[in-house]
């Protein structure tokens, strides 16, 4: 099946239902109404000549707009690319350049960000064109840019004019258009989160990212009638394909509460919007259970939900389970590569598996964990995770040397993560390959010891990784933010660990600070605070 024309049914089967809700912008959508205005910005996209399989961006934080391009795009056999809106310049070059863009949605500005400026920086032919006619140097295959926001920019198409009600031609011939598409063209270029390094383009079809939105929403029960807060960044496939997705294969609610995570615009839209899901990655947990004002708000419509993204902290899984009463809470383990999610619970998973596994592989998925020769390791000990099955991606968009190195010639996708399997399928992730610590010899797993601090109850959130050691090799390094300053010394660390963890895992190095370095989507970059380290310490 085709996005589009699953799109087309469920949107016949739901039509009364709301399927949108868009509280920033005080938008409220059915089922059909949603489906009008799709229908309209396809039929303006093919207007403007756009084929098939060519390639539109969106740059834009989480609004209305970015939910009618992703479906619009779809129906009309666009590609849509992804592009996180906290890139800068060379980096939105270098995203719309790599898979020859021909159309970029943007915003005018987001907080400090202002896209119109930029482009105007990046392609200065802007400024005295007409609208859809760029040539730039610098952007050769760009050639409309449409900008989201009532106002006109020279050089620009606005959103709100392909908006315009299609003629009954332009509808017959996005219906023939939509009977052509294959299930298994590309759909979607989504760009890794940068954690590890640069970002890079998976290349995702219809039938990737559909199947996943619809088994990740069958995990946590979704039905219609659910009405699921997405706080999660639309660009990432949490918001795109689990998030919006898994609504529209269920006939459920997308609720969006702000253009980005907000703790207490969260809040908000859960106990006003009566939400009964809600995604996140772990630290937007954290800042919403720790908010100071958490207890004003009605939580209690919640039941399930998802916490993915990165590691999970079983203590704050149980926070989530009793103080915001998600009890069918589970969380997914997957990568932008696998559209994304590979390993979830289910709502019938009992509570302690919920909260201290990964789940077991999802339906039609193959697992297996090898070590550093590629031979299957026996159940309990760790190893790289490797997955197959429908949702491995097309492959990285251009670069065959990197997917080849990614998916073997048998259709494995080796994911970089340590992993271990139980004797009933259930997996936990150890960490990534390139955190692990090597310290004499001795290998260690950061996130053993990050789960062993954070049940300090001065420590509100703890990162730990391996910096440069002459001696050693790698000695670890722990960077702790305290619930309240100053309220734990080094010494004080040290002595917690004393006698509860092996002398080799406590941390050599212990740093308190204010925040971490994190992507959009909200993961902790390792690899900075390492490079942070190796500065300091010289
Ligand atoms: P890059 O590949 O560019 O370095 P990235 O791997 O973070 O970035 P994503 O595809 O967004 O980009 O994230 C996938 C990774 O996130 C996984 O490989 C895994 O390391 C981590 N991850 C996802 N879910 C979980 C989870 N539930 N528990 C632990 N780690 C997780
Ligand atoms: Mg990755």
């Amino acid at each position: 099946q085709t996005i589009g024309r699953f799109f087309d049914e469920a949107c016949a089967r739901h039509a009364e239902r709301d399927a949108l809700v868009v509280c920033h912008q005080g938008v409220r959508l059915s089922y059909a109404g949603l489906k009008q205005k799709v229908d309209a910005l396809a039929c303006g996209l093919m207007r403007l000549g756009l084929q098939p399989g060519e390639r539109i961006g969106i740059w834009s934080q989480n609004n209305l707009e970015w939910a009618l391009i992703q479906y619009a795009s779809a129906k009309a056999g666009l590609v849509l690319v992804n592009i996180n809106p906290a890139y800068r310049l060379s980096e939105l070059e270098y995203a719309l350049n790599k898979v020859d863009c021909r159309a970029l949605v943007v915003s005018p500005a987001f907080k400090s960000s202002n896209y119109l400026g930029m482009l105007a920086e990046l392609a200065p032919e802007l400024g005295h064109c007409e609208p859809g006619l760029l040539r730039s140097h610098v952007l050769p295959k760009l050639e409309f840019v449409i900008r989201m926001g009532g106002e006109r920019s020279p050089g620009m198409l606005n959103f709100d004019d392909l908006l315009k009600p299609p003629s009954r031609e332009e509808l017959t011939a996005l219906a023939l258009l939509s009977e052509q598409l294959q299930f298994d063209d590309p759909i979607n270029i989504q760009f890794t989160s940068g954690t590890t390094g640069h970002p890079k383009g998976a290349t995702l079809s219809h039938h990737n990212i559909l199947n996943n939105g619809y088994f990740v929403g069958e995990a946590i029960g979704l039905t219609a009638g659910d009405r699921l807060c997405i706080p999660v960044p639309l660009y990432h496939c949490f918001g795109m394909v689990m998030g919006n997705l898994g609504c529209l294969t269920h006939g459920a609610t997308m609720v969006y509460p702000a253009e980005a995570f907000e703790p207490l615009a969260v809040l908000e839209a859960v106990s006003t919007e009566s939400c009964t899901g809600l995604y996140g990655v772990p630290t937007m947990f954290i800042a919403m259970l720790d908010h100071p004002r958490f207890a004003e708000f009605d939580v209690s419509s919640l039941r399930t939900g998802i916490m993915a993204g990165s590691p999970c902290p079983t203590e704050v899984m149980k926070r989530v389970v009793d103080r915001m009463n998600m009890r069918e809470v589970t969380i997914a383990y997957g990568m932008t590569e696998t559209s994304p999610v590979s390993f979830q619970s289910g709502t019938g998973d009992p509570l302690d598996r919920r909260v201290s596994t990964v789940g077991r592989i999802q339906p039609h998925c193959e697992v297996k964990i090898v070590d550093n020769e590629g031979r299957i390791v026996p159940r309990g000990t760790p190893g790289e995770l490797c997955t197959r099955g429908y949702s491995v991606m097309l492959g990285y968009w251009g670069d065959e040397k990197k997917t080849a190195e990614a998916i073997d010639a048998a259709g494995w996708m080796h994911t970089g993560d340590l992993a271990t399997l139980d004797e009933e399928g259930y997996c936990k992730i150890v960490g990534r390959i390139k955190d692990m610590v090597i310290r004499g010899g001795e290998n260690i797993y950061p996130r053993e010891i990050e789960e062993f601090l954070y049940r300090h109850p001065k420590v509100l959130d703890v990162q730990v990784v391996g910096v440069p050691d002459e001696k050693y090799g790698e000695e670890l390094c722990a960077w702790i933010i305290l619930r309240e300053e100053g309220s734990l010394s080094e010494a004080d660390v040290r002595a917690f660990c004393q006698g509860q963890i092996a002398h080799y895992k406590v941390p050599r190095y212990i740093r308190f600070v204010d925040s971490f370095p994190m992507t959009v989507t909200g993961k902790i970059q390792k690899f900075l605070i390492r490079q942070q380290m190796k500065t300091e310490l010289g």
